[in-house]
């Protein structure tokens, strides 16, 4: 019993320094501002963990952070990359990055895996991806694991964009998987968004759903060297015609189909002057500061009713009352509308009487 007691004090002890620890080790918002802005990638990493972070103190020390660096960010080109597994999403962003470093620009890459949430795992690989581009000092590389909400994995995403721009970076590339999850929120953070795709593997074989050809700004069949060079140009000519049946954005901007060889890093120049091009006739239309000021408004609504939903679930009484009318209109005792509004009401008269 005695040495239950003395064993149980000893926990809770370390328990105490341990938190200590945490406190003593934790940065202040001042120490997170001035590293990011001076560029400190360590302290980068750190701020996305941040933000990342679920307890409440982190929450709202990330808050403030990304207060702070608001006016030092927006300057970056943001770069969206998509393709099935396989397709050499990384190989190909190695040999981009390396293109961009090479002309003394920094560059972020920001990976979500749709996967890692349900398996724990990965499938955009283990840690040695990109394990060139990582080494540059002008590279700033990281992994995001997609949060399973919706307010979640965007609201993150976009913040750790907006630190990535505080810190300077110039080009800012969010890679994620093609199997059709986050494509949408994805191309809603970016200002241009690259689709990879394989020679010869059929749509189907690729999952690539019609929604996302539409998003695409321009699509790059991937691995065009050796033996595969013929289908890669063929494949190129079938994607530019389907491309043209879509009918045309609003940013005035024709969707492009270019081929690429990371291995002969073929095509990377033509791929990035591509992006510049892009850049320049938006920039003079007023579509790429209008798109961004529609993505940001697009945000704040979807961050505002991911609030909403967040507070409603913090009456328990609500949950029963939501269960109750879900069975009545099952059994059509009441219609849609009417138990929207009772529900609204006793929302309403829940928060009235918090
Ligand atoms: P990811 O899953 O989309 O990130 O694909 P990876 O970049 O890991 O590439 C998948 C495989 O394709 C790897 O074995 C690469 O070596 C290979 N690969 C990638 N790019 C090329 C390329 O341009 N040419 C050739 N021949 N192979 C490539």
């Amino acid at each position: 019993m005695v040495v239950q007691d003395v064993s149980s004090k000893f926990r809770n002890l370390e328990h105490i320094i341990s938190k200590l620890e945490t406190l003593k080790t934790r940065l202040t918002v001042y120490e997170y501002t001035s590293g990011i802005i001076a560029g400190d990638r360590v302290v980068l990493g750190k701020a996305i963990s941040l933000i990342e972070s679920n307890l409440a103190l982190d929450q709202q020390q990330a808050s403030e952070l990304i207060e702070k660096i608001i006016d030092k960010t927006g300057q970056s080109i943001r770069i969206g990359i998509t393709g099935v597994p396989g397709v050499g999403k990384s190989t190909f962003i190695e040999a981009f990055g390396k293109h961009i470093t090479d002309q003394k620009k920094k560059i972020a890459v920001l990976t979500i895996d749709p996967s890692s949430q349900l398996t724990k795992g990965s499938i955009l690989g283990d840690k040695t991806r990109m394990d060139d581009l990582s080494k540059s000092e002008l590279a700033f590389i990281r992994p995001t694991a997609s949060g399973n909400t919706l307010g979640g994995v965007s609201n993150h995403t976009r913040e750790a964009i907006l630190l990535c721009e505080a810190a300077g970076f110039d080009v800012i590339i969010v890679e994620t998987v093609g199997v059709g999850q986050s494509e949408v929120a994805v191309k809603s953070m970016v200002d241009f968004f690259l689709l990879l795709m394989l020679a010869g593997a059929g749509d189907e074989l690729q999952g690539i759903k019609k929604g996302i050809m539409e998003m695409a700004d321009a699509v790059v069949i991937t691995k065009s060297d050796g033996d595969n060079m013929k289908h890669a140009t063929e494949a190129q000519a079938e994607y530019q015609h389907a491309l043209h049946l879509i009918p045309s954005s609003t940013s005035g901007w024709q969707p492009k189909v270019l081929t690429c060889s990371s291995l002969t890093k073929s095509g990377v120049l033509e791929i990035w002057e591509m992006v510049l091009k892009y850049q320049e006739q938006t920039h003079k239309s007023g579509f790429f500061t209008e798109n961004r000021a529609q993505q940001n408004i697009a945000w704040f609504q979807e961050y505002f009713h991911y609030l909403l939903k967040s507070d409603f679930q913090r009456f328990g009484q609500l949950q029963k009352e939501m269960t109750d009318l879900e069975k009545k209109v099952a059994n059509k005792k009441i219609s849609v509308q009417n138990a929207g509004n009772q529900l609204l009401a006793f929302y309403h008269h829940a928060i009235k009487n918090f």
